[in-house]
């Protein structure tokens, strides 16, 4: 006779971040007996290493230009030295703050919290300090961690974590990678005073978004006095006295760096998971592979967020962790998070908006049926100003009716600006709808309706 087993809850969450809460507290609230397992600090990287502490260092380097912006409206501002540690000091405060709310959140919803390591050792068996804890449905929500490239030194640079702790403002740093998080920090440290050294291994940043974004945020890079070496190669990093040298394959070197900072993307938190006992499924990146019911390839077993390597933001991880909450306890059958269409923001500055499909991806796609709309203008905001950045943006839109496949937008506001456009984007709107709607004036946000 088969034996019985009797689950100690409904549901086992492994990882405490954003996907992994959310995914837990729609569940408890739909009469789930659901257990959070995290050894860290709650709210994973997102609020600990990520864009909460991000967002305010990105505020603070936003407040340096508006300081300097200031003398264009007649302010007689003389700009003083920037107090790093205080910064830190308001910013981790911040970030404590939040870690109790969420304590206080799980307690309050009814989700049951174990602090330690999980180990994943059957696919409903999850062991803890040497406690046992067993479910029929067990989420994998563990996220990912910087990665390391393999040379001489790496070791002496720090990666996105590092960033957070660092005690003083570099004096100059050097960004290695071309995706979100080198820009990011690249734009903030340039901003707080820093001497910025962008080392990008091909000719572009930010691939795989529309080309005139990464164009765009280079040549502000190189006015705003940043270093962009492109195509550039790193081989070893070497420390002499207080500095240190990046060499790159063909011979050029950065050098007098106090901190360098690796920028080259994620990979998944897995060593968890006994795979073989298990069996599951990752793919040739190592991270889990999922289907768009975030199943993995074990029944029973899900995974969400950035461990499965699916577009790694924060919403999108609460998106389907409370879609698969909605299925699994509310029998919301066909909930399920589209992947498509997903706004994002990059916080640079001037920040940079996206939805949906760069103009190169649509024309690979779409071929003849793209038209492209575009603006370039200057912000009234810099009228009284001599420095005159502009706005770009850009609509990809396709077939006759001139349905909207692609908004796109770099200058001041734009983190703001997309949201709404973006739930327009996936109401289907074309640019005779965008055209119907009355501007807001004066704004840089009406441009995307007044296109021609
Ligand atoms: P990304 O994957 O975005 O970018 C890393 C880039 O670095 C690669 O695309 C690659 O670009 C380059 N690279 C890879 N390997 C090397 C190497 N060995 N040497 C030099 N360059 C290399 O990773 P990030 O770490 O920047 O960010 C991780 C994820 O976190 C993002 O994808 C995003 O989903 C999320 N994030 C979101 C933010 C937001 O929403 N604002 C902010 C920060 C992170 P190329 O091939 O062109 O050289």
């Amino acid at each position: 006779m088969p034996r019985i087993m009797a689950f100690s809850h409904d549901l086992i969450v492994i990882g405490g971040g954003s996907g992994g809460l959310a995914n837990a507290q729609r569940s408890a609230r739909y009469g789930a007996r659901a257990l959070v397992i995290e050894a860290g600090r709650l709210g994973g990287t997102c609020v600990n290493v990520g864009c909460v502490p991000k967002k305010v260092m990105w505020s603070a380097a936003q407040l340096a230009h508006g300081l300097q912006e200031a003398r264009d409206y007649g302010f007689d501002v003389t700009v003083g030295a920037l107090d790093w540690p205080a910064l830190k000091r308001g910013r981790d405060a911040y970030v404590q703050r939040l870690n109790g709310i969420y304590d206080r959140n799980l307690a309050q919803r009814g989700v049951e919290l174990i602090r330690g390591r999980a180990q994943l050792v059957a696919p409903s068996v999850v062991r803890v300090d040497g406690r046992e804890f067993s479910a029929p449905h067990v989420v994998l929500a563990t996220g990912s961690r910087p990665v390391y490239p393999d040379l001489p030194g790496a070791e002496l640079g720090i990666v996105s974590d590092g960033f957070f702790e660092l005690p003083e403002r570099p004096r100059h740093v050097a960004l290695v990678g071309s995706g979100y998080i080198a820009v990011e920090f690249a734009s903030t440290l340039l901003g707080l005073g820093s001497r910025v050294s962008l080392v990008i291994r091909g000719k572009q940043v930010l691939r795989g978004f529309d080309a005139m974004l990464g164009e765009k945020l280079l040549a502000d890079f190189k006015l705003g006095g940043a270093q962009v070496l492109d195509s550039a190669l790193p081989v070893s990093l070497v420390r002499a006295g207080d500095t240190l040298t990046l060499s790159l394959a063909d011979g050029r070197k950065v050098e007098a760096l106090d901190t360098v900072i690796w920028a080259i993307g994620r990979s998944a938190i897995t060593e968890y998971i006994d795979i073989p006992a298990v069996g599951l499924e990752l793919d040739a990146a190592g991270f889990i592979k999922t289907s768009l019911l975030q199943e993995t390839n074990v029944p029973g077993l899900y995974a969400l967020g950035d461990a499965t390597g699916r577009q790694a933001l924060t919403p999108v991880a609460i998106a389907a962790g409370r879609r698969l909450a909605d299925r699994l306890f509310d029998g919301q059958q066909h909930r399920f998070l589209d992947y498509e269409n997903i706004p994002t923001v990059v916080f640079t500055h001037p920040p940079i908006g996206t939805v949906g499909m760069s103009e190169a991806e649509a024309r690979l796609m779409y071929g003849d049926e793209i038209t492209v709309f575009t603006s370039t203008f200057v912000p009234m905001y810099y009228a009284l100003g001599t420095h005159k950045p502009k706005t770009h943006m850009k609509l990809v839109t396709r077939g006759k009716e001139h349905r909207i496949v692609g908004a796109h937008v770099i200058g001041p506001g734009a983190d703001e600006m997309l949201q709404g456009f973006a739930v327009a984007v996936r109401m289907g709107a074309t640019k005779a709808d965008f055209d119907d709607t009355v501007a807001i004036h004066p704004t840089s946000a009406e441009e995307f309706v007044t296109m021609r």
